[in-house]
Order: C-alpha cells, then sequence, then structure tokens
C-alpha cells in the first residue's frame, strides 16, 4: 500500500512480542510503547527538510543541519495515543502538541469526539496523529477530518498495530496521509478488536482493567 510503512526490524519484533504478551505489566507496556514511538518519530520523519546554520565545533567551523522544530505538532488521540506522546517529545523536545478526545461507542463501535484543542496556527505545521491502533480506521478518519477543517497541509499518522481494514479505510479516503506502523497484524475481530494484537491499549497503558 503506497504511503504506508511498516517497521521491520529484529528490535522491532522482539519489543513487539514483549507489548502482545498479556503477562507484560502497565510500568513495562507503557515503557515499550514509548520506546517504538521514538522509532516511529524517526522514520516519520525521515523526509523532513533541514535548514543550514553555521556553527563552531572545538576544531572549526561549520555548516551543519538543524531542525526547525517549529514546523511540527504531535496530536494523540485521546486516550491511548498519549501513551505515545513521551516517546515523540524525546525526538522533538519543541514540538506543539494538540489533543483530540474520541470514545468508540460500544455498540455501534462508531468514534465519537468530544474534545478538539490543537495550537494557534496548526495549519502551517506538519502534523503527526498518534494513536498505537489502527484498528476499523474510524477514530483515524475522523481525526484527519478535524485537522483538515483546520487547513492542515500534511498529516502524518503513527501508529504500533494496524489492521488490513484500517489500513484500507484511511488509504482510501486520504492517499496524502502518511501511516507509519510497527506492525500490520491480520485481522479484526467481531468486537472490532486488532488480532492477535495487544488488547486494549488504553487500558493496558493507564491500568484501567
Ligand atoms: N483499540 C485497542 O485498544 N485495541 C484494539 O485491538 C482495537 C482498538
Amino acid at each position: 500500500m503506497k504511503n504506508v510503512i511498516e517497521l521491520k526490524h529484529p528490535l522491532i519484533e522482539h519489543k513487539l512480542t514483549l507489548l502482545r504478551d498479556e503477562k507484560t505489566g502497565t510500568k513495562e507496556f507503557r515503557e515499550l510503547i514509548g520506546e517504538i514511538s521514538t522509532i516511529l518519530c524517526y522514520e516519520a520523519m525521515k523526509d523532513v527538510k533541514l535548514k543550514t546554520v553555521e556553527i563552531k565545533t572545538p576544531i572549526e567551523k561549520m555548516k551543519a543541519k538543524t531542525l526547525e522544530e517549529d514546523k511540527f505538532a504531535f496530536v494523540p488521540i485521546l486516550r491511548a495515543g498519549m501513551g505515545m506522546l513521551d516517546g515523540v517529545i524525546s525526538a522533538v523536545p519543541n514540538a506543539k502538541i494538540g489533543h483530540i478526545g474520541m470514545y468508540r461507542d460500544e455498540e455501534t463501535f462508531e468514534p465519537v469526539n468530544y474534545f478538539f484543542k490543537v495550537p494557534k496556527g496548526i495549519e502551517k505545521r506538519e502534523v503527526f496523529l498518534l494513536d498505537p491502533m489502527l484498528a476499523t480506521g474510524g477514530s483515524a478518519l475522523d481525526a484527519i477530518e478535524l485537522l483538515k477543517g483546520k487547513g492542515v497541509k500534511k498529516i502524518n499518522f503513527l501508529c504500533i498495530i494496524a489492521a488490513p481494514e484500517g489500513l484500507k479505510a484511511v488509504t482510501k479516503k486520504h492517499p496524502d496521509v502518511k501511516i507509519v506502523c510497527a506492525h500490520i497484524d491480520r485481522e479484526l475481530n467481531k468486537n472490532k478488536y486488532i488480532c492477535p494484537g495487544l488488547g486494549d491499549a488504553g487500558d493496558r497503558i493507564f491500568g484501567t482493567k
């Protein structure tokens, strides 16, 4: 699928196994989500433009490349996306942060938007949406539409695990959105959980079950 990147690396595979294991506790789960999110962020930003500045090393002057950190924003989809925030901020500490609140209606499985707050001037920034699980794609589609409605031109979607159903839904409607995931899993079950997946990411990050 064009514009979908799946990380393929033995260390990611190893960390995903730990993450998926039901015996993994909240502290370790949270740390693993953070570590993988940092790597997703590096991958998602591998084509960003740098500017040139002049610096002096202890040896000599040089022209060096630097990130224009004020050009980016991270937007976690609440609540599970919050688990990815520390990981991406460790890569780009000065990025601005927005929040999109969504919950899944337990009967219809449809996403319901209850909160939307993004930095002023978001339309001038490249946005990195964060949600560990791309399942049906419903929340991703709503979040992308909310951001595009604010004039955002460049959107990336970072997730830990993606279901083929969610990837198809998002790439069909928004082929311009780059999706970076650590793994593409098999399918959704009848309750719209990703299989084999890792269970409810929000509950595992926050220890709510
Ligand atoms: N959200 C989750 O947390 N897990 C899934 O498997 C699907 C959606």
